[in-house]
């Protein structure tokens, strides 16, 4: 006998990344920030009190939210704190979307999304990238003409790192019927000038997804966030959002970090330039590598290289190297590599460059 719901026993969960026990393993496969968090979030870890762990934390994570309204110069009532990103994806849908009716997303994207909306019982409408991994144009029509009452688009774009730019969102936002969430998981990494935030003064149906798992180096921890007009925000943050997913070490190690912006910003530095240098050596060896604006690489292996993406993935494995393959008609000749420290990404080059000469 099986109980639960006939949604749930026909569909395929989340396959996250391998997490390696072994501290040996270099891990270019889950997007983690090579770079360890700032050194005031680890002095905040150690002032949690015992009396602050009895109590329930702060129903809204204020603490954190004073921090991050600070940092993007909007008020706090357009801000809503979560149990990581992953958590306000599915408050967006719990919150926007009647269940059966269909999400929009763009194919390929993050793979979580078609899982959320199983779980609500909504079909997926699904609008397939252009080669280059770009939005077709009519993208927006598509979805309205489906009755989107929600579309998920993952900005820069996993998993080709390919950034669509500010002004484009806010046409995309002008086009759609529905919610717009443009999920920011990996935009710390974009070059600084580009900014989506200021737009949900002007689109009341745009709302930004962000974390502290990647830019802060804060995956462990466990906090995202979303930022939108108020009147997007405050139906999840007073109804729909469970009374104290973040709790009170999230909110004071999060509120710390954030103060703290210039460890992270050196860490996306870093990847900026690991990132040109990754790109421009694997297309120097005949790799299809988009331009990305993100802490990751899809490289596409050259025909004429004779490895197939999996061998060299597994080559690489063997190496002690863990990247990404995703065995999908689209993308099964590709990995996607995150960019590692210097001397991780030099082990990177060396092993694949072995694999390339076998
Ligand atoms: C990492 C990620 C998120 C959010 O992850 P959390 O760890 O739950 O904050 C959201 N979208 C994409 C595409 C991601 O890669």
């Amino acid at each position: 006998m099986t109980y639960e719901r006939d949604i749930v026993r026909h569909m395929a969960g989340y396959v996250p990344g391998e997490q390696p026990t072994d501290s040996g393993i270099i891990k270019l496969n889950t997007n983690e920030n090579p770079w360890p968090p700032s050194p005031r979030v680890i002095d905040a870890l150690a002032t949690v009190s015992a009396e602050s762990l009895r109590r329930y934390p702060s129903p809204s994570a204020a603490a954190f939210l004073a921090e991050a309204a600070t940092l993007h110069g909007v008020d706090t009532d357009q801000l809503v704190a979560t149990n990581g990103g992953d958590e306000l994806l599915r408050l967006a849908i719990t919150t926007f979307v009647p269940p059966g009716r269909p999400i929009g997303i763009a194919e390929p994207s993050y793979s979580l999304y078609p899982i959320l909306a199983a779980i609500h019982d909504s079909p997926v409408h699904r609008v397939a990238l252009d080669d280059d991994w770009s939005l077709p144009a009519g993208f927006p029509d598509e979805l309205n003409a489906a009755g989107v009452p929600l579309t998920l688009l993952v900005n820069p774009h996993a998993p080709s790192g390919r950034l669509l730019n500010a002004a484009a969102i806010a046409r995309l936002a002008d086009a759609l019927e529905g919610v717009l969430l443009v999920d920011e998981a990996y935009v710390d990494f974009a070059d600084p000038d580009h900014d989506v935030v200021s737009l949900i003064a002007h689109h009341d149906n745009l709302m930004i997804l962000r974390t502290l798992s990647k830019g802060y180096s804060l995956a462990g921890l466990r906090l995202g966030y979303g930022i939108g007009p108020a009147s997007l925000i405050q139906p999840i943050a007073a109804k729909t959002r469970d009374s104290y997913s973040v709790d009170a070490v999230a909110d004071q190690l999060g509120a710390a970090a954030l103060a703290d912006p210039g460890t992270a910003r050196a860490s996306w530095a870093s990847v900026r330039r690991e990132r040109q240098r990754l790109t421009d050596t694997l297309r120097g060896w005949g790799f299809g590598v988009p331009d990305s604006q993100a802490n990751f690489c899809l490289a596409q292996v050259p025909t004429d290289a004779h490895r197939s993406a999996a061998s060299i993935y597994a080559g690489l494995k063997h190496d002690g190297i863990l990247v990404r393959h995703f065995d999908t008609p689209r993308l099964q000749d590709q990995l996607r590599i995150s960019v590692g420290t210097p001397a991780q990404n030099d082990a990177l080059l060396e092993s694949l460059q072995r694999q390339l000469e076998r």
